[in-house]
């Protein structure tokens, strides 16, 4: 797959673009690797979308209350399937971070590129995720001054254990 970037949006995405963004100063020189599934373990729905488009109906299920003041986006979501969506142009800072510090430097989200994974810590990812996400890796890496893709885990140490264990970080250094 070739993958090209226009107007900061990967071409053939699916844009949805959230409000949940603010402007961007900092070079981009981090990716952080996230995942999401909305109930935990659930697939193939339009939870995640929904959550990070401001539109979640939060008494679909118990687990949802959690989210319900939260503000939240990532760059980008890779489905179970491979599809791929984006929220956020890469000129814009999406809102996946948290409370976060990556070499000493805090709030994470003003220089990085959030891209969520359906899934959860407790379960493999699909060879199409991984293919997707390398290639867009590698897409990522050619465009901008990328210094490091680290988990979400690493950055907010302590809060947060995505995408967790059973990621494979063998698959996207190549
Ligand atoms: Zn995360």
């Amino acid at each position: 797959m070739s993958l090209k970037i226009e107007n900061n949006l990967i071409v053939g995405a699916e844009v949805e673009l959230s409000p949940n963004s603010s402007e961007r100063y900092d070079d981009i020189e981090l990716v952080v690797i996230h995942c999401i599934s909305l109930p935990e373990g659930e697939y193939n729905n339009n939870y995640p979308k929904d959550l990070f488009l401001n539109r979640l109906d939060f008494s679909i299920h118990p687990s949802f209350e959690t989210l319900e003041n939260l503000k939240v986006s990532s760059h980008l979501l890779i489905n179970r399937d491979g599809t791929l969506l984006q929220f956020v142009p890469f000129d814009r800072c999406a809102w996946h971070a948290g409370q976060s510090i990556f070499e000493g430097r805090e709030d994470c989200n003003k220089f990085s590129i959030g891209i969520e994974l359906e899934g959860t810590v407790k379960e493999s990812y699909t060879d199409k995720q991984y293919l997707v996400l390398s290639d867009i890796i590698n897409l990522l890496k050619s465009k901008y001054p990328i210094k490091k893709i680290v988990a979400h885990s690493e950055i907010a140490a302590g809060r947060k254990d995505d995408p967790g264990p059973y990621f494979n970080w063998e698959k996207i250094n190549d």
